[in-house]
């Protein structure tokens, strides 16, 4: 899972990328508000932590404008101030939630992990139509060309996780990380049985796309064109 770390002060931002690094997170930092736009706008991060006061735009403004520009990205705003004022033109600028410093490392990592299991840019799509299939995540009905069947949550989930990026192949460990959770203990074995599952309902519902293995690399899933 890939996070933006928007912070100036030089030791919290290096402290917080040290820890999120050690929780298996990929971190890229930056220093201040036009940066932290510029990379908000490639849409590549699965949460932005993303500090209110920086030099030159401030966070606020940044988050303003990556909002305008249709970026959905989970946004964390980190802030030194803690009123009920600071907290409301956050949200109102599109934060998705908000943490006052001195926090303890603790809870940041515990949003961290309620924004990544519920990124707002995936939310708001209630269908994915890719290839044959279509798949509404809410109500976790699959339909092909041969039929709807209903899927368990963790299915779901892992097939939604292929359905966004067709045609990359995930590593095991972002696998695990999207479907069970940075602080799961599954075993390895579980992804085996999960991918067998999903490719058993593809087939029930006549799909013609395949999951493929890619061995030492991950999995991908291949998409037929219709
Ligand atoms: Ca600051």
């Amino acid at each position: 899972m890939k996070i933006l770390l928007v912070e100036d002060e030089k030791a919290l931002r290096e402290a917080l990328r040290d820890t999120l690094a050690t929780c298996g997170y990929t971190v890229d930092c930056r220093e201040n508000g036009e940066d932290a736009l510029d990379a908000l706008c490639t849409g590549g991060y699965d949460v932005a932590l993303l500090d209110r006061m920086l030099p030159g735009m401030d966070g606020l403004d940044a988050l303003r404008e990556a909002r305008r520009a249709g970026v959905r990205t989970p946004v964390l705003m980190l802030t030194a101030l803690d009123a009920v004022g600071d907290r409301v033109a956050g949200l109102d600028a599109g934060a998705d939630d908000y943490l006052a410093k001195p926090f303890a490392t603790e809870e940041l990592l515990a949003r961290v992990r309620a924004l990544s299991r519920r990124p707002a840019e995936w939310e708001a799509e209630t269908r994915l139509v890719r290839g044959d299939v279509e798949l509404r995540p809410d109500s976790r009905i699959l339909t092909g060309p041969a039929g709807a069947h209903t899927l368990s949550q963790r299915e779901c989930a892992m097939l939604e996780l292929f359905l966004r990026n067709p045609g990359v192949t995930l590593s095991r460990e972002r696998i695990l990380l999207y479907v069970w959770g940075p602080e799961s203990d599954v075993e390895s074995g579980n992804i085996d049985n999960y991918i067998h599952l999903v490719r058993r309902r593809l087939r029930l519902v006549g799909s013609r796309m395949e999951l493929v293995t890619r061995r030492g690399a991950g999995y991908l899933l291949e998409v037929a064109p219709c």
